[in-house]
């Protein structure tokens, strides 16, 4: 039985798909005719990244140790143009229909044979620098296509060192189960998507990958964390009924669907729903949430080998926007960087990608691709309730300069007569601690603020949120992420702005309960979590949660935080 992190709830059984990154452990598999083209054209993908990979790298040595250490970098340039290696291995996947890992080994396998007949020890040591390439080609293939699904027979469980959040959002619900990963924490983007697909997830469990092999049997328990690997028919029967449970609690959950989101005191509380894709609207509609509090609109642009037009974008947001009808759907624009990235637009290599270029940093550097973005909001503002947010806001001056773009571009509109709402609402994510000090300048200037406690615990506690080997640290009861809580909400209340909470803290009714006796307005969160948040909402009054919010916000101690809150949720029926 391995333990790990808890990332997406549900229990899952079936048998394992491991996959593994290194090139000597990769399958052959048959590919069909008609998907020679798609390979070839992956395989062109994949080269042009490998190359750019190296470019940047090579860039990089120059900058930091010299130009003479980085002309390694052109042999790997040269051989990625060479016909002899990249032409060979595109016509083995012509050939002999397999897929594009496998014909890769077969070439570098030819090359390793040449090199291990070479007795020069500097040309024997070039057989490293290729098989490191043919590693680097392999993952760029992995990062923008784990694993062609499609492809495979049946249904299994993941089990793989790491998965991207892009990776995350590719998986096909229809083949994969869930996923067991020994990187990632709870609030790292992987998981999020994960739950956003309701596909059962563990992460952070170590040693998981050479523990098992293909064709084992999971029982994969997301709730817990816990992945038992063939286990016995007693263990396996017992999981068959949790499973069972799990599914029961679900369907009785849905009789709370038509009821109001409301206190036993009367005191509403709107729930909404973060999404990552225009296709959730459906299980938003379905948990009957009040509003979209966040529409990660990131997702739209990953998994692509291009931009999106404004077009596209135009299309998606109106298709959300009608869908929800009149209920609020709050867009936040472009959140790249950090743990999220765009295979066809480089970021300069970042030693601290969650300190650099991120969000609206990003947009303000590359106007042409926030203006893109924010004319087809706009345009989609014109079918229904559509606020616009800001990610990562960090000084008052990125708020100004940021909707300073949007006036410029509702004059474009005007003057092209085409519609937009003129009223639209602007807000900010207040998620990073420098903000929440300056709260009292931004709610002047701004619509509604919204709390992203994923990063705003992240950057008050300097803890990586995708790191496990610190996620101890990354504490939501830590008294210092609450007094800012507390602070934000102040700042919003005093200024008249409504004030949201749209990280992972919302969906928690542990947590869900010190935010509302805190005085959050609304708490948004991923669908499959709204009628659990409600059911609880219905049993508590907020006086008391107040009473509680007080008491916690004058403790110092995180883990006296949790259990008094564990001891007062005991008292709720
Ligand atoms: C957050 O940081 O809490 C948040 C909601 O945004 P994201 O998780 O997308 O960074
Ligand atoms: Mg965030």
């Amino acid at each position: 039985m391995f333990k790990g992190i808890p990332a997406s709830p549900g229990i899952a059984i079936g048998s394992v798909l491991l996959l593994s990154k290194k090139t000597e452990e990769i399958l052959k598999s048959k590919i069909t005719i008609s998907s020679v083209e798609d390979e070839i054209t992956k395989l062109k993908i994949a080269l042009e990244k490998t190359r750019n990979d190296i470019i940047a790298i090579k860039e990089k040595i120059i900058y930091d140790i010299g130009s003479k250490e980085a002309n390694i970098f052109d042999a790997y340039l040269q051989l990625l143009l060479d016909p002899g290696f990249t032409g060979k291995i595109e016509q083995i996947i012509k050939e002999q229909k397999v897929n594009i890992e496998f014909a890769i080994g077969q070439v570098l396998e030819s090359y390793l044979e040449f090199f291990n007949k070479i007795q020069d020890p500097y040309l024997k040591e070039r057989s490293r620098d290729i098989s490191g390439l043919v590693d680097r080609i392999i993952k760029n293939i992995s990062d923008s296509h784990i694993i062609d699904q499609k492809k495979m027979a049946g249904k299994f469980i993941i089990v793989a060192e790491d998965l991207t959040p892009a990776d995350t959002a590719e998986l096909d619900k229809t083949k994969v189960l869930g996923f067991i990963t020994e990187k990632g924490t709870q609030t790292s983007h992987t998981a999020i998507v994960a739950r956003a697909l309701e596909i059962p997830a563990i992460v952070g469990v170590r040693g998981i990958t050479s523990n098992v092999k293909t064709g084992d049997i999971v029982v994969l328990d997301g709730e817990r964390g816990f992945a038992v690997i063939n286990p016995s028919s007693k263990v396996l029967n017992t999981y068959k009924e949790e499973q069972k449970r799990y599914l029961a609690k679900n369907r009785i959950l849905k009789k709370l669907k038509k009821l109001a989101s409301i206190t036993k005191d009367n005191r509403k509380i709107e729930l909404n729903a973060n999404i990552e894709f225009a296709e959730e609207v459906g299980p938003v509609l379905e948990n009957n949430a009040d509003g979209i509090g966040l529409f990660r609109t990131e997702f739209i642009y990953i998994n692509r080998s291009n931009l999106p037009s404004e077009e596209e974008q135009f299309n998606i947001y109106k298709t959300v926007v009608q869908k929800m009808g009149k209920k609020p759907v709050v867009i936040r624009t472009l959140d790249i960087g950090g743990d999220k990235f765009l295979p066809y637009f480089k970021i300069p290599p970042e030693q601290n990608p969650f300190l650099g270029l991120r969000a609206i940093r990003l947009s303000l550097v590359n106007i042409n691709i926030f203006k893109c973005q924010l004319r087809a909001i706009l345009r989609a503002s014109a079918f229904g309730n559509v606020k616009i947010m800001f990610p990562m806001i960090t000084v008052v001056e990125e708020f100004i300069e940021a909707k300073k773009i949007i006036e410029e571009i509702k004059i474009e509109l005007k003057n092209k007569k085409i519609n937009f709402d003129e009223n639209i609402k602007i807000g900010a994510m207040i998620e990073v601690p420098s903000i929440v000090l300056l709260a009292d300048e931004l709610a002047k200037n701004a619509d509604f603020f919204s709390i992203g406690t994923n990063d705003l615990i992240q950057y008050t506690l300097a803890v990586d949120r995708s790191n496990e080997t610190v996620a101890k640290l990354y504490d939501h009861f830590n008294p210092a992420v609450l007094k800012l809580i507390k602070m934000a909400i102040e700042s919003a209340h005093k200024n008249n702005l409504k004030i949201s909470v749209c990280g992972e803290m919302a969906s928690d009714p542990l947590l869900a309960y010190l935010l509302i006796g805190m005085g959050v307005d609304e708490l948004s969160m991923n669908s499959a979590s709204i009628l659990n948040v409600k059911g609880f909402i219905r049993n508590i009054k907020f006086q008391e949660a107040i009473e509680v919010a007080d008491k916690v916000l004058k403790m110092n101690n995180s883990e006296e935080i949790k259990k008094y809150l564990q001891e007062r949720m005991k008292k709720i029926k």
